[in-house]
């Protein structure tokens, strides 16, 4: 498999005035083709810079791929400091010079001298041309003997050099019209393709354990990525074809889901919302809220999802315990003994929205989202959830760790809530935090 990197040239990157966003276009671009980066550098316009970074990139890659510093002003050094790098000329094309000179005729603008700097290619480069601008890039195959009068590391191997002009929309005209098609043609075609298995209500390092055999596979690979609660799995695979890639991912994938149960709760695109979406509409049934410290956020998030007025039918934030006791009917000697935040108190809202709504499934949340308000005995990140249904209602105490921030702790509840409801849904008692 090749290996690619991206040599950055540019002052302004390195002072932060412009964002990289070359570097992460053109890595993009390789993995669709199938070709490996492994490292991206910057460096400002500076001739004994960008030598050393060429020579580290040379020595370690099979392709480098150069963006910045190709125009015609005297801090545009990359095709001069390629040139010299490997002790070859730099000769006139004739064909760019035209092109550039047909550019300003086009737009009636006299063109400068210092534009002919662009029409120089290292002797033996092939010229990349770009539709969009003046300066065109190079793709220059470097062979053995360029190669060790260099210094490069293992000349025997082939190396490709491209630069490419630092405007990103001449830049991506130029790598979508000849670059890639070039680089694919070369290396063989070849595709990434990746999936993410979700998991929740597992952490990253026990889902890495568990799951440790696959870590060390190399195609596909199979890595954890943790996110706000959650966790995936991204299986990835590399082959000439999609459907190849596929098929080596499919017995990999396959372990995963029937390994993860119901702690895969879904793939690709999916979030915890749209899985229950699922669920409720293949299960008919209906759902609704009652939330305290989470403020509308469970409800804001199940109906993100389009379609969700299937299912989802009435939603109340009952934040006061005057709204709790006169919407939900909780007992005033309820909210004084036990409090508003208690398992008595979530249950009791669980079953009066049950009970308003005629839905099949209520959820109710109540809680200390900080980062006031908590006690010894109720600290800030208490929360109960409880779901009610024809046959029953149950609460769920969890305790998240007062360091978070309020909106952490809101956000981990509604996640948590969501889970709770999706486990109903398959059937599965909840469990203690
Ligand atoms: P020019 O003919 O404009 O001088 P050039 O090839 O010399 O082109 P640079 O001078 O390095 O390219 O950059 C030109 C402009 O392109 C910059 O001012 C910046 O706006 C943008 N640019 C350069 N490098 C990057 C990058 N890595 N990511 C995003 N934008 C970039
Ligand atoms: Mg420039």
């Amino acid at each position: 498999m090749a290996k690619a990197e991206i040599l950055s040239v540019g002052t302004e990157l390195l002072l932060g005035q412009i964002l990289n966003t070359n570097s992460q276009f053109l890595s993009s671009g390789l993995a669709e083709i199938g070709i490996d980066c492994y490292f991206h550098t910057t460096v400002g316009d500076n001739k004994k810079n960008i030598s050393a970074c060429l020579q580290a990139a040379l020595n370690r890659s099979d392709v480098v791929i150069i963006t910045g510093g190709l125009g015609p002003t005297a801090d545009d050094l990359t095709c001069e400091t390629i040139a010299e790098f490997f002790s070859t000329p730099l000769i006139l094309d004739s064909a760019t010079l035209e092109k550039i000179a047909a550019f300003f005729e086009q737009r009636g603008i006299p063109m400068a001298q210092s534009n002919c700097k662009q029409a120089l290619r290292p002797q033996g480069a092939d010229i990349l041309p770009n539709p969009r601008g003046t300066a065109p890039g190079i793709i220059w195959r470097l062979t053995g003997s360029l190669l060790s009068a260099a210094g490069v590391c293992h000349p025997e191997r082939d190396r490709y050099l491209l630069t490419f002009p630092g405007v990103p929309a001449e830049m991506k005209s130029m790598w979508r019209e000849t670059a890639a098609p070039f680089l694919a043609r070369t290396f063989g075609p070849g595709v990434v393709w990746s999936l993410d298995l979700k998991h929740y209500g597992i952490g990253e390092s026990t889902l890495a354990e568990k799951y440790a055999h696959l870590l060390d596979l190399s195609n596909p690979t199979v890595a954890p990525l943790a996110g706000t609660g959650e966790c995936r799995l991204r299986v990835t695979a590399k082959a000439a074809t999609e459907e190849q890639a596929m098929a080596l991912a499919a017995p990999v994938i396959a372990e995963i889901r029937e390994e993860s149960k119901e702690l895969l709760y879904g793939e690709g695109d999916d979030t915890l919302e749209s899985a229950i979406g699922r669920l409720l509409v293949e299960q008919h049934f209906t759902v609704a809220l009652a939330e305290s410290c989470t403020g509308g956020l469970v409800s804001k998030r199940l109906t993100d999802i389009p379609g969700s007025s299937r299912y989802v039918k009435l939603n109340i934030v009952t934040y006061s315990n005057e709204a709790k006791a006169q919407l939900l009917n909780i007992d005033e000697k309820l909210l004084s003994t036990d409090g508003a935040v208690s398992a008595a108190c979530a249950e009791a809202m669980a079953e009066g929205m049950h009970h308003i709504s005629g839905c099949d499934i209520a959820l109710s949340i109540t809680g200390i989202a900080g980062p006031d308000g908590g006690s010894k005995d109720k600290p800030v990140g208490l929360v109960y959830f409880a779901l009610s249904d024809r046959e029953s209602t149950r609460s769920v105490k969890k305790v998240y760790p007062a360091t978070l921030t309020r909106a952490d702790i809101r956000f981990r509840a509604a996640s948590d809530a969501l889970n709770l409801l999706r486990l109903h849904l398959l059937g599965i008692a909840p469990s203690q935090a």
